[in-house]
């Protein structure tokens, strides 16, 4: 089976470099019309350059379809003429990678409530607002595909980046709400945790590894993620050609009898509650809610 773009139009934010430039350039290779998104930015989010014109010349040397689009994330404003310049162009948009993204990396300790501020800003409130201005449009189509980056510091965590891991996180919880509002419309919302040898890694890779991990290598799994048959509310993990399938797990829990209904109780079970035996992953919050109904039956505390 091939999969194919052809005729689909594409947004990827922060396609200038790294990850965004791969998705782009392959989705063009495959037919896509592409938006090519990106201020422009430093890793830290300041200054600005022609990086979205640069990837729009590589796409058309190549045979391909694009436009730069130099403008931020963070202003909605700005997303609005982007998706209207598109459909006023190619008359739709179908696909929208959110990806632009910045790092300030500081302990929590060190960090100033705008260093975290800012990185939500760009991440989470990017998504938010490039998402938005395609809304309306793919429900309208009752057709899209969107792709969140999240990342392992967002699923996992890692030292220093409490700001980073709050904001990606955040957009693995936003695929979950959203795809239950898109699904009516078949509007496909998933989520990628991406690893690469990129600028935003590359103090942090050794050389052979940088190169094992090419953005090049992420490229499948986000492409799949926003073919014709991609899933729905998947969060895939994918880096160096390896690609897994990350869930948010609920264990079955335990039934607390009346009496034992104190912070005393949850002490005395808390080994049981923890316990992984036997546990889902829930499809909706509304899910978690009557697993919790399930439980009470279970132990017969309610019929
Ligand atoms: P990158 O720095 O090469 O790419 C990020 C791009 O976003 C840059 O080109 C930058 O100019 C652009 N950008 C920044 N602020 C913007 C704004 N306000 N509006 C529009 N564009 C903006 O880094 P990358 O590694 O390719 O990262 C791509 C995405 O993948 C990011 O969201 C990043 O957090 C995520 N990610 C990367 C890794 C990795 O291992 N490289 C791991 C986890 C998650």
């Amino acid at each position: 089976m091939t999969i194919s773009f052809q005729d689909r139009v594409a947004i990827v934010t922060g396609a200038g470099g790294g990850l965004g430039r791969a998705y782009a350039l392959e989705l063009a290779r495959r037919g896509a019309k592409v938006v090519v998104n990106d201020l422009g930015a430093s890793r830290d989010g300041t200054g600005t350059s022609d990086a979205a014109q640069q990837v729009v010349d590589e796409i058309k040397a190549a045979g391909g379809m694009a436009m730069a689009d130099g403008s931020s994330v963070t202003e909605y404003d700005q997303m609005q003429a982007m998706v209207a310049r598109a459909k006023s162009e190619w008359g739709s948009v179908d696909i929208l990678i959110n990806n632009a993204g910045i790092l300030r990396d500081k302990t929590f300790a060190k960090m100033e409530p705008s260093d975290f501020e800012l990185v939500v800003q760009v991440h989470l409130m990017g998504a938010a607002n490039a998402t938005k201005a395609v809304w309306e449009t793919m429900r309208e189509q009752a057709y899209g595909r969107i792709l969140m980056t999240a990342s392992s510091t967002g699923l996992y965590g890692n030292f220093g980046q409490t700001n980073y891991g709050a904001a990606k996180l955040a957009l693995a919880g936003f695929t979950k709400s959203l795809y239950l509002e898109g699904a009516k419309y078949n509007i496909r919302v998933n989520t990628l945790a991406p690893t690469a040898g990129t600028r935003m890694t590359e103090d942090l890779f050794p050389p052979e590894a940088f190169k094992l991990f090419a953005p090049e290598n992420v490229v499948p799994a986000a492409l799949f993620l926003v073919s014709e048959d991609a899933p729905s509310n998947a969060i895939v993990a994918a880096g160096a050609g390896v690609v897994a399938a990350a869930y948010v797990t609920l264990t079955p829990g335990v039934a607390l009898p009346e009496g034992e209904r104190t912070p005393e109780g949850v002490a005395a079970a808390w080994s049981q509650i923890t316990s992984r035996e036997g546990e889902i992953v829930p499809n909706s919050g509304a899910e978690q809610g009557a697993m919790a109904l399930k439980a009470l039956q279970a132990s017969g505390l309610v019929t």
